[in-house]
């Protein structure tokens, strides 16, 4: 299959690149591994949102006839930054194109902590994504715990789908918060946004300066060992939803090698002021270039299509709203900064690696990634050390080792097809 430009990622960035980007009437292929549109924040699809950024898109998206959606398809391998593998129920193809658009979002960062591996223990973006798909919370006791001002999103999702959340931990402190909070005007909509939140979470006890020490439980969480503002508590719930704020997903950008920059402690793609990143005809947009929320990766994303489509113009108009919400990404990275109390949480038997069963003395043993890489199997799982590579950043300060090919897993048929390709491509 041939395209002029391919977008990964159809959430609030990609959409919005295929929006400007198709008015070019170049051929546009956006591919996503959900079954539908929107990506994390408008999970369900962009068509049935409240938000009528995303209806708006995806009506003036699905009339047009020269963008088609992949959903339920995944890009699993770049063979190069024109050709990539895609992987969708059982088949497999090559997508050749001449320009691409990452657009690939964050996920979330875990850390791990006594019990963190108990049925019932989930990331807070987690149980939203499943509730949001059917998973049932109703009448279930929820304790949301963590960082960022997801978790309030998350407690109010959970709420509106019948959950009782009994508390919401912080782990960043008070003067911290209310410094983000009074920064919010000069952002009226999101200052909107956490009024209308408040209202919604005003029956769940909500404390600042408070992390989870442990969750507890034999074959399932029962209850939690928490840490609020400076004194331990024992608290009883059904789930515990813990997320420690976002990440960039950097996967694909860094597999066609990318250059990254580091900010915050995560890497991101670096990207120049028209999204362009370091390999030719490669752009970037929305929270893969940093974390900085939907309006920022709305801005981004409709820069990276315009510059993509030689519309210098158009996308030069986008700069000021970008700068804006740029800004509202540092002072969130500010506010949310972890705390150092956060990396000491484990016991010596707590598994890092949970894909592989790694310890956290067994990676004591090693100073660096590689050496725990190769003696402990560490990272070496289903999730290739998504979760455990991002954890050891924060509790060793270490690298992870650039991602292997195929990034995702991949069916052994797609794999096959795709040395056929490289086969061709080098005679
Ligand atoms: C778990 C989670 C829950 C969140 N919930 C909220 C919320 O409730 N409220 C809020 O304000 N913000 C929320 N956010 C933040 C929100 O993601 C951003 O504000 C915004 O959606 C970023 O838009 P984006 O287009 O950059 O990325 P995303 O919306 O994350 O879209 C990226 C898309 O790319 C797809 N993708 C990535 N790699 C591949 C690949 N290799 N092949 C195919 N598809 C791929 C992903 O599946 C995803 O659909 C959440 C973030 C996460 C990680």
């Amino acid at each position: 299959m041939k395209t002029d430009i391919l977008i990964v990622g159809a959430g609030p960035a990609g959409l919005a690149a295929a929006d400007s980007a198709s008015a070019s009437g170049a051929m546009i292929d956006i591919i996503d591994d959900n079954f539908t549109s929107g990506g994390q924040i408008w999970r369900g699809g962009a068509a049935v949102q409240q938000d009528p950024r995303a209806r708006e898109l995806w009506q003036k998206l699905s009339a047009k006839n020269n963008v088609r959606f992949h959903f339920k398809t995944r890009v699993v391998h770049a063979v190069s930054p024109r050709q990539v593998l895609i992987e969708s129920a059982g088949t497999s193809s090559i997508i050749e194109t001449e320009k691409m658009i990452l657009a690939t979002g964050a996920r979330e960062l875990l850390l791990p902590f006594p019990g963190w591996t108990l049925p019932g223990v989930m990331g807070a973006g987690g149980l939203q994504a499943l509730s949001k798909n059917g998973f049932p919370v109703e009448g279930k006791r929820v304790i949301v715990a963590g960082s960022g001002p997801l978790l309030l999103a998350v407690a109010a999702s959970l709420i509106a789908r019948g959950a009782i959340v009994t508390h919401i931990l912080e782990q960043a402190k008070l003067p911290q918060m209310a410094r983000f909070a009074l920064s919010l005007l000069a952002t009226p909509g999101k200052l909107k946004q956490a009024w209308q939140l408040q209202k919604i979470l005003r029956e769940v006890k909500y404390f600042s300066d408070s992390y989870i020490r442990a969750a507890l439980g034999v074959n399932q969480v029962t209850g939690v060992r928490a840490q609020i503002n400076g004194r331990e508590q024992l608290l009883e719930c059904d789930y515990l939803a813990c997320g420690y704020g976002l990440i960039p997903n950097i996967d694909l950008a860094s597999s066609i090698a990318c250059t990254l920059d580091e900010a915050g402690g995560y890497a991101k793609v670096r990207v120049d002021q028209w999204q362009h990143s370091s390999v030719a005809q490669v752009y970037s947009a929305g929270e893969s270039t940093g974390i900085g929320g939907v309006d920022l990766a709305l801005a981004e994303g409709a820069i990276a299509g315009w510059a993509a489509t030689e519309r210098h113009d158009m996308a030069e108009k986008l700069f000021a709203e970008r700068r804006r919400w740029q800004a509202f990404g540092r002072r969130l990275a500010t506010a949310f900064v972890l705390r150092p109390e956060l990396q000491l949480l484990c016991a010596p038997d707590t598994l890092v690696c949970r894909c592989e069963d790694v310890s956290f003395a067994q990676l004591q043993a090693h100073d660096n990634w590689r050496s725990a890489k190769l003696h402990t199997r560490c990272g070496m799982g289903a999730c290739q050390g998504r979760i455990c590579g991002a954890a050891s950043h924060v509790l060793f300060n270490w690298e992870k080792d650039a991602g292997r090919l195929p990034f995702s897993n991949a069916s052994i048929a797609s794999l096959c097809s795709l040395s056929a390709a490289e086969d061709t491509a080098n005679h």
